[in-house]
């Protein structure tokens, strides 16, 4: 190589800094991971250059027999991989390797949690995998040029990770990018054949192009020029979707999942098929074991299931093919009859990937359904990792709302443990006479087992279905019906569990009193059937948005009328006893703020005036130790 021109020593971003210290400390007992950053960085330089060929001539013939080359040399402390890729220009080397303009960096640097296990598939994630080669290397060196440039536009940069790197334009004869690592001392026991190969198997076995290691010859410890080093072919490169299912051991599934993700974690399962017919492909789908750490918030990032043509990587589809609400699903999908050069927009519409996508959630869909009826370990991390993203499906995909609702499960007041119940489980065990799927929504499963909304279906032996997720509020909005029974919230509207119906004279009348102690504080205060124990609650009109929602429309920044709760009155309780028969108006005042204030309270809510709240409550303490044993505020506030 020799120097052209334009020698430049540039610093690297603050934040590239930063990342470089941290990463190097973070994942020093993952080191390993080096290697499959950089081999998927050649595999996917070689994929680009295979895509640009079927459209650009001067990439003619240049996408033969790629391969990726890794030679060492132990003694002086030297790896390197090479590509026959797409490789870089000089602006996009400073851009790629000198910048982390993607924001994606700072909130991997956020998110390093110091489980080494855990931060090394982030790694993956933020796409900051090159640096990763600074946790051995003291120096590292890339010769790339662009494959569709002219030989003197090849570019070297050179950097210690310390902050600064140094760029020229070199004469490169040879397309793609050759990586160059000087090896810090203590990880020079990497520097073996037979470590090279064990780490490549363990990481990259299934990336589709070659990996070749050149060792140095038999019995020859220093590789001169003079000697001819071995060349061995490492991986299998023979793309493991195209084989048939019967041919692949299930290790090798796992392998590939492991290849294809950088999970270290096993999928849960997965599924392969070839569909034959007018349209054809192939179709492999995994189902991870654990999310990635962004899934909830970031909903329209969606990697991980990649579309082939016969084997020629097109792109990440993803978005094509996968649901929002499969957003966890990882594959590989292989099109027959997909043209080559078609395009992302081409793509939207055609009626092939149309179908691939009814396929892939068809197939998705009895993966988890699979899943399910197994039940077990598998079953409870699906439900821990994914459960949330699934419900999605049901506001999202008419289609499939039943079968993704069968598939969702609950906390329930008929199981103490974790979430285990489905709709089909409540169905099984409903009374003969039960007519509705009792649900009740709440910010916490604690909140939801002591509401006092359960006290009715508690004497009554009716299971209530405890909704605590944030999106089940969204849920139950848009599932009404589940075979043919209606979803309904214990806290709206009347309740018709053959109570008696009719309120007392007296009930009404104290209701009455209490809406007019309350005046614009609440909305409606009448006597009902749900309560045993507590002496009030707040109950939801059938068609008005449920406190919880409100809540947390607001805390999303939205704009909310303000509701007034609607009060329902347990007359036989004590205390409305004790009320109904005082005839001191400021007390009665006084103890309606209180019960008001204690069914918010109940439901999770936060008081708008706390401190008057426990300025009351003190008051009857005060009075209540002080007259103990006697008196209307001793029975009142024990
Ligand atoms: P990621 O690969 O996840 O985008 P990296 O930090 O590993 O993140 O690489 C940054 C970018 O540098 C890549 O997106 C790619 O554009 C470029 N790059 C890295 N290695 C190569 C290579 N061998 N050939 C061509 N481009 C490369």
């Amino acid at each position: 190589m020799t120097e052209v021109a334009g020698v430049e020593t540039r610093s690297f971003d603050t934040e590239v800094h930063q990342l470089l210290k941290l990463m190097i400390n973070a994942l020093y007992s993952n080191r390993e991971i080096f290697l499959r950053e950089l081999l998927s960085n050649a595999s996917d330089a070689s994929d680009k250059l295979r895509f640009e060929a079927l459209t650009d001539e001067r990439l003619k013939g240049l996408d033969q027999d790629l391969a990726i080359d890794i030679a060492f040399d132990a003694e002086a402390g030297v790896l390197s991989i090479r590509d026959r890729g797409i490789g870089m220009n000089r602006d996009e080397v400073i851009e790629n390797l000198g910048t982390i303009a993607r924001s994606g960096t700072r909130r991997f640097l956020e998110s390093l949690s110091g489980d080494q296990r855990k931060d090394a598939r982030l790694i993956g994630q933020f796409g900051v995998g090159f640096y990763s080669a600074f946790i051995v290397a003291e120096e590292v060196t890339v010769a790339t040029r662009r494959a569709n440039e002219s030989p003197d536009s090849g570019v070297r940069w050179v950097s210690d990770g310390q902050g600064e790197y140094r760029i020229e334009t070199v004469e490169r004869p040879e397309q793609g990018t050759e990586i160059t690592l000087k090896i810090r001392p203590e990880h020079r026991d990497l520097l073996t054949a037979w470590q090279l190969k064990r780490i490549i198997h363990h990481y990259s076995n299934h990336l589709a192009f070659p990996i070749r290691l050149h060792k140095p010859a038999a019995g020859q410890e220093e590789a001169s020029e003079a000697t001819d080093a071995e060349v061995e072919l490492v991986n299998d490169s023979k793309a493991l979707w195209t084989r048939s299912r019967a041919e692949v051991g299930e290790d090798e599934y796992r392998d590939f999942y492991s290849s294809l993700t950088g999970d270290p974690d096993a999928p849960l399962s997965w599924a392969h098929h070839h569909v034959e017919g007018s349209q054809r492909f192939s179709l492999l789908l995994f189902v991870p074991s654990s999310a990635p750490f962004d899934m909830l918030i970031n909903r329209d990032d969606r990697e991980g299931v990649k579309l082939y043509i016969e084997r020629v990587f097109i792109m990440d589809a993803a978005e094509q093919v996968v649901p929002r609400y499969l957003r966890f699903m990882r594959g590989v999908i292989d099109s027959a009859d997909l043209p080559l050069n078609i395009s992302r927009e081409m793509l939207q519409d055609s009626p092939l990937l149309k179908k691939i996508r009814a396929t892939v959630v068809k197939r998705s869909l009895d993966l988890i359904e699979k899943l399910a009826e197994q039940g077990g370990e598998p079953w409870r991390k699906f439900l821990e990792a994914f459960g949330s993203v699934l419900k999605e499906g049901v506001i999202e995909d008419f289609e499939q709302r039943e079968r993704i609702a069968g598939l969702l499960r609950f906390s329930s007041t008929s199981n103490a443990g974790d979430d285990a119940v489905g709709l089909d489980d409540y169905i099984e065990r409903m009374k003969e006479d039960q007519e509705h799927i009792w649900y009740l929504t709440a910010d916490s499963l604690q909140v939801a087992r002591n509401s006092p909304h359960l006290e009715v279906f508690e004497k009554h032996g009716i299971e209530v279905l405890l909704l605590t997720d944030r999106i089940d509020e969204w849920l139950v909005g848009h599932l009404n019906e589940y075979k043919g029974k209606t979803l309904k919230s214990v806290a709206r509207g009347k309740l018709d569990l053959g109570e008696k119906t009719e309120p007392d004279a007296a009930a009404l009348a104290l209701a009455g009193r209490i809406k007019k102690a309350l005046g614009e504080k609440v909305g409606n205060v009448q006597p009902g059937g749900r309560l045993t124990e507590s002496p009030a609650c707040v109950v939801a009109d059938d068609n008005e948005l449920s406190p919880l929602m409100a809540r947390m429309m607001r805390q999303a920044g939205q704009e909310v009328p303000e509701l007034k709760p609607n009060l329902e009155i347990n007359p036989d309780h004590a205390l409305l006893g004790l009320m109904a028969r005082s005839d001191d108006e400021a007390r009665f005042a006084e103890l309606a703020s209180l019960i008001l204030d204690q069914a918010l309270l109940a439901e999770g809510a936060e008081l708008a005036d706390p401190a008057t709240y426990v300025r009351r409550v003190n008051a009857l303490l005060v009075e209540a130790l002080d007259d103990s044993g006697s008196g209307e505020a001793a029975q009142a506030a024990s």
